[in-house]
């Protein structure tokens, strides 16, 4: 029996993984679910799973959901709260599924108290890479990706290439390149050749560019193949989220940006693919379901079922892939600039965007805005590398406020 913590198991993440949990109640127990407002929904999982924890960011929420909770669950609140049910010693598996920033600092408690670590929350990777994969290595956590497309991507890497991702010896990947290139040998003797990202393309893959200025919140969130929060659906509106995927993918997998390419497909069923040197090419396919990425997690290295219907085919019957055209999808360029760029623009990058979706989101902004404001603070943003996680805070918070204004001076 393994016990679990979800941070953030109100979300869209943390409903599928108690989805999956709950078809294996053999295997898993609820140690802690946390929240951020939504009382009311985490007072249901609690009475369902019956945490010995769980967490609410205001000590206000907290004392709401105290009259809702069964009487084992003890509920705290804060980053406090977070930190004690991450890396607490009764806990095996992590599954960290807050949004945004906001999940750094718990995401690195557990990665600190090496637990095995499920990450959807890919932000928290983005802003602090090479601090993070330093610390994996260091505490002996066990690091794996729920994001579909790095999940597809650790199924088609053979074991022994994503062991030597996470080795104690490297310290940001595009340092391994260099050395790798100084002493003149191919960077892994694994023979893979390239990464390749698929990614949807998103509600307006196919809009008039014109019309782009004027879509609503509501049409920027309505994915056609995934059902997400609000945050992740408008980032895949602009293809930031690939861009961040990018990021994510070049430090979970120790690879420069020039090795990953990113292909468009509409139908999310190839979920992603690894080129050889031979010219093999593998992909991992399934249905667009983000439970099958949970499952696989959580029971890696073994398979579990997950409530995912079997991928057919021939109903499937066709499958495209097309170039991402960067003039409709201009956010990939700023991803791919920060991604060569690393130490702290990632961070800025990630600010910034966090930034100008909250505004898109709530009326502040137009949808071709999100772009301006995230170019306009990486324009001016002078990069560092960051020595540790208050430095990585502090970038980001610089580019919030740089973001912020820049909202203000365009809504
Ligand atoms: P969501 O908005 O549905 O849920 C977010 C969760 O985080 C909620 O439980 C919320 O209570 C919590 N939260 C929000 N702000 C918080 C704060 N300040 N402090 C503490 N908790 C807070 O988001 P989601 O779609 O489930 O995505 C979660 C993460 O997983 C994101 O990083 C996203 O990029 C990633 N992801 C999601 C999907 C998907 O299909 N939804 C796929 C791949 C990756
Ligand atoms: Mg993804």
């Amino acid at each position: 029996m393994q016990t679990l913590t979800i941070l953030g198991a109100t979300g869209s993440i943390g409903v599928s993984t108690l989805d999956v949990v709950a078809r294996h109640s053999d295997r898993y127990t609820i140690f802690a679910l946390t929240g951020h407002t939504r009382v009311e929904a985490l007072a249901r999982q609690c009475q369902q799973f019956k945490p010995r924890y769980t967490v609410v960011s205001s000590e206000q929420s907290a004392e709401l959901l105290r009259a809702q909770v069964p009487p084992g669950t003890k509920v705290l609140s804060g980053t406090e709260g977070l930190a004690l049910v991450a890396n607490h010693d009764d806990v095996d598996i992590v599954m960290a599924a807050i949004v945004g920033a906001a999940g750094l600092v718990p995401t690195l408690a557990a990665v600190r108290a090496g637990k095995k670590v499920l990450l959807a929350n890919k932000e928290a990777l983005v802003m602090a890479g090479g601090l993070f994969m330093q610390a994996v290595s260091r505490h002996g956590a066990t690091l794996l990706p729920i994001d579909s497309e790095h999940n597809a991507i650790f199924q088609c890497l053979p074991e022994s290439f994503n062991r030597d991702a996470i080795s104690t010896e490297k310290n940001t990947a595009r340092q391994l390149d260099s050395d790798a290139q100084k002493q003149n040998k191919p960077a892994n003797p694994y023979g893979v050749r390239k990464l390749l990202l698929s990614g949807s393309g998103g509600p307006f893959r196919t809009t008039p560019l014109d019309v782009l200025d004027t879509v609503t919140p509501d049409q920027a969130c309505a994915h056609p193949n995934w059902q997400m929060g609000r945050k992740i659906s408008v980032d895949s509106a602009t293809m930031m989220n690939k861009g961040l995927e990018l990021i994510e993918a070049c430090w979970l997998f120790d690879v420069d940006e020039s090795k990953v390419e990113i292909i468009i497909h509409p139908q999310s069923i190839v979920h992603s693919l690894v080129e050889y040197t031979d010219g093999s090419v593998l992909a991992q396919l399934g249905n667009p379901d983000m439970r099958t990425p949970i499952a696989h997690g959580l029971a890696w290295p073994e398979r579990i079922e997950s409530g995912v219907a079997m991928l057919d085919l021939v109903t499937a019957a066709v499958l495209n892939f097309e170039a991402p055209d960067n003039e409709r999808f201009p956010s990939l360029g700023l991803a791919r600039a920060a991604a060569r760029d690393m130490a702290d623009a990632p961070a800025a990058l990630n600010a910034a965007n966090e930034v100008a979706v909250a505004a898109f989101l709530a009326g502040a902004i137009g949808f071709a805005e999100i772009y301006r404001v995230v170019d306009g603070v990486m324009q001016s943003w002078s990069v560092t590398e960051p020595v540790d996680l208050t430095e990585v805070q502090d970038a980001d918070r610089r580019a919030r406020r740089s973001a912020e204004q820049l909202v203000r001076r365009v809504g």
